[in-house]
């Protein structure tokens, strides 16, 4: 027998079946709102529509309830729910912010926007979140805030991130992109530090064409979010908001058709999860088998929600390098409906560490000159050298891979047909 990538049979041709997770609730709602004519209903002043209309306020109060958290404001991506979250807690030139280096590009370089400097921490080499230990070594007096990824669907280490914050008067911003319906000793994901991001955009699990909510228990942590969504240097002194501290106002305001089609999707969620864990467990004890494979832990007292399901690769065991083992198994499975052009849905690695961008490693952010990196607000420079977060190096380019092929609705017949090739590779691996 030999492996599909030394030009032998692959051990499927049928596609995988596309996650559709749109259907007739969506569609319906959709209609009602085209029907009423209103597709979006805010005004940017102090007025009754400063909150938005019947179906963003509907979506707010309906995430609020699922996940348990008195205040939740939709916005229109996550990556301005991040922004607004980072001005709601008052960051100012001359902050720091302790940020993972393994995300999406927004949760480390969101301070950046408010004049302040992220500050990478390595992470864990079991769950790939924030390292505690290491998000103590990087806090300095100018520490403000701390932005936690709830990585690939599994909880950030609450207790000690938000036991580190507490000791050291900081905030602790969730971004729980990746998590939605993931829990951490029964408590939800996106509610678990001071204030939470999510998003809706199309890879994520629940989707709207973008969007994002923030979530938070404190009422002017909430207020100040609803603020900045919506042009707040016009709104403040109609309101008579007395503190006027990154009141620059934007516009990330949702629509109602994609509040009301967000609000049918957030109904699928439970169902959704619950079909997603059942296909990684079953993948991941198939996996276990192959001696070079350790399917990702969950935390203890945490139950994941599998944007990624992850695994290591040791290639002292395997004696081929992961990508050359990955690209043999990503052979021998077919792309997915729907996907064509952007092959099959596994990846080596995630992504580079962040601090290996241009922006970080020229220093350029906002402007020509360097700031807020140098300036008058920055005395110390922080360091985005290459070997400042030695484990994401490792993982990212040695060890970890993930795939997303547990979306429904795949069967576990579809998990097998991903595990067989798994072992086809591993049995052959000396043709590699
Ligand atoms: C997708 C994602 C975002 C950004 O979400 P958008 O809604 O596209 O802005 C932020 N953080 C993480 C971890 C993500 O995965």
């Amino acid at each position: 027998m030999r492996l599909a990538i030394a030009g032998g049979q692959p051990v499927r041709t049928k596609k995988f079946p596309a996650y559709r997770f749109i259907g007739d609730e969506e569609k319906q709602a959709v209609a009602r709102v085209l029907d009423s004519g209103v597709l979006s209903r805010y005004l940017g002043c102090w007025h009754d529509d400063f909150y938005g209309g019947p179906e963003v306020q509907a979506l707010e109060r309906q995430w609020a309830d699922y996940f348990g958290v008195k205040h939740a404001v939709a916005v229109n991506s996550c990556t301005s729910g991040i922004q607004c979250a980072v001005g709601a807690i008052g960051t100012e030139p001359g902050d720091e912010v302790v940020v993972s280096p393994y995300s999406m590009c927004i949760s480390a370089t969101a301070p950046l926007l408010y004049g302040a400097v992220p500050v990478f921490a390595d992470i864990e080499d079991e769950y790939f979140c924030l390292d505690p230990d290491r998000v103590e070594a990087a806090i300095t007096s100018r520490t403000r805030a701390i932005i936690a990824v709830d990585l690939f669907g599994q909880p950030y280490d609450v207790e000690a991130i938000n036991a580190i914050a507490k000791r050291h008067g900081l905030y602790v911003i969730e971004d729980a992109a990746q998590a939605p319906g993931a829990t951490y000793q029964g408590q939800h994901a996106g509610t678990l530090g001071d204030i939470g991001v999510f998003s809706l955009n199309y890879h994520k699990h629940i989707h709207c064409g973008e969007g994002g909510v923030v979530t938070t228990d404190s009422d002017e942590l909430a207020e100040k979010v609803r603020l900045i969504r919506n042009h707040a240097e016009a709104v403040v002194q109609g309101k008579g908001h007395k503190d006027l501290t990154n009141m620059l106002g934007f516009n990330f305001r949702m629509t109602e058709i994609e509040a009301a089609i967000a609000s049918c999707q957030l109904r699928k969620l439970n169902s959704l999860i619950e079909r997603q864990r059942a296909n990684c467990d079953y993948l991941a004890n198939r996996l276990g088998e192959i001696p070079a494979l350790t399917p990702q832990k969950t935390r203890p007292g945490a139950e994941h929600s599998y944007y990624v399901h992850a695994f290591k690769f040791d290639e002292r065991v395997a004696g081929v390098p992961r990508d050359a083992f990955i690209d043999a198994v990503a052979a021998e499975l077919p792309v997915t409906e729907l996907r064509e052009g952007e092959g099959v849905k596994i990846c080596n690695g995630y992504v580079k560490p962040l601090y290996l961008l241009p922006l970080f490693q020229e220093r350029i952010a906002i402007g020509s000159k360097g700031y807020p990196f140098t300036g008058p607000d920055h005395t110390s420079e922080v360091c985005y050298d290459r070997g400042i977060c030695p484990v994401v190096e490792r993982v990212e380019s040695k060890e970890l891979f993930g795939h997303e092929l547990m979306r429904p609705p795949v069967t576990q017949e579809d998990m097998d047909d991903v595990a067989n090739a798994f072992e086809k590779v591993w049995t052959l691996r000396d043709q590699l």
